[in-house]
């Protein structure tokens, strides 16, 4: 193994924006002496040898993962426990896996039934992405000064977490450990909640009588474009995001409902001290998420962009 090298053979199951960006940048630094991806699509498949992303490409889990000393799970969350299921009998005895899934419980409860004594299950999350999907769209940049929050379970080898915390340091990541539910709770309202208020937001625009829709669009720089951005993300990803962290985003989402009754109640009854507080207080949001480096995401592929839809 060559200085650099951090693993043998990398087998990255699923391969479109977050699973390419991730083989991106392990070549970019040369962590891996061999990378192997598997996607369902014939199109991805040739997609991803015509970028030159991977060695080599597959259809089947349990062929990209033989010999593998690292598994990457980076299928939407629902696909996990199939994916587990496929591959299960073609693991090596000490494989390490780990995942990139936007929900942690979920991928817990369904991958660890799936893996024996001797192999080491890593969750993780890297907070880094965009409304983009598939190989394409990936870059290796992507995870630059980006958290990855790892939720081992309990009782995980300390060795191996360290293996996939220093895989994504090297990724340029800073890396966090976290309780998985904790975890959950935290994304539910940073994350889920704000792709759910962008989905409704566009939708209730979407069902507006066809002129009033033609001008919102027209004028759409007036914030709704910010939205937009937002609800073109991956409806099977998202779709599997809320059906997997049902309890915590149906939480956040009661508070939510409770917290714009009081702005609405505002409004009607003219308490305009109110909603200047309010709004002051989430300035000092906006200026804490500046100040911890947290602003914005560079994406190569839109000129001019500074944000990007992290999940
Ligand atoms: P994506 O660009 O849509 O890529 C998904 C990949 O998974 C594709 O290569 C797809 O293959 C493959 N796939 C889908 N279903 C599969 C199945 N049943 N079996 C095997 N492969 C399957 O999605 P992504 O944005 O990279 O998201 C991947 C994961 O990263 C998700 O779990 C998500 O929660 C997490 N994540 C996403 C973001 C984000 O901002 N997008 C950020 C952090 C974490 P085909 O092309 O052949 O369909």
């Amino acid at each position: 193994m060559s200085e650099t090298q951090l693993f043998d053979r990398v087998a990255i199951i699923g391969c479109g924006l977050i699973g390419s960006s991730l083989a991106r940048a392990m070549q970019r630094d040369g962590m891996a002496g061999e990378i192997r991806a598997c996607v369902r699509s014939a199109e991805s498949r040739a997609k991803i040898m015509e970028l030159g992303i991977a060695d080599s490409v597959h259809e089947s889990p349990a062929d990209t993962v033989e010999g593998a000393d690292l598994v990457v799970l980076c299928a939407p969350v629902g696909a996990n426990e199939s994916i587990a299921q496929a591959m299960a009998s073609a693991l090596a005895p000490e494989v390490i896996v780990t995942d990139v899934g936007s929900v942690k419980q979920a991928v817990i409860r369904d991958v660890s039934p799936f893996l024996d004594s001797g192999m080491h299950f890593v969750p993780g999350h890297p907070i880094a992405g965009s409304e983009h999907s598939g190989p394409e769209a990936g870059f290796a940049d992507l995870f630059d000064n980006r958290y990855c929050i790892l939720t081992p379970p309990p009782g995980t080898d300390e060795a191996a977490v360290e293996r996939v915390a220093a895989l994504w340091r090297r990724c340029g990541a800073r890396v966090e450990l976290m309780d998985a539910k904790h975890h959950d709770k935290v994304l539910a309202i940073t994350s889920h909640l704000p792709h759910l208020i962008a989905y409704t937001i566009v939708d209730t625009a979407a069902n507006l009588e066809e002129s009033e829709r033609a001008e919102v669009i027209r004028y759409s720089a007036g914030g709704f474009r910010d939205f937009t951005r937002i609800a073109a993300s991956d409806p099977v990803m998202w779709r599997d995001v809320f059906l997997n962290n049902r309890d915590a985003v149906l939480e956040m989402l009661q508070r939510f409902n409770e917290d714009i009754s009081q702005l609405q109640r505002a409004i009607r009854w003219g308490e305009g001290d109110l909603l200047q507080s309010i709004f002051h207080k989430t300035c000092e949001i906006r200026r804490s998420v500046i100040e911890m480096g947290q602003a914005g995401t560079f994406d190569p592929r839109e000129p001019g962009s500074q944000d990007g839809s992290q999940s």
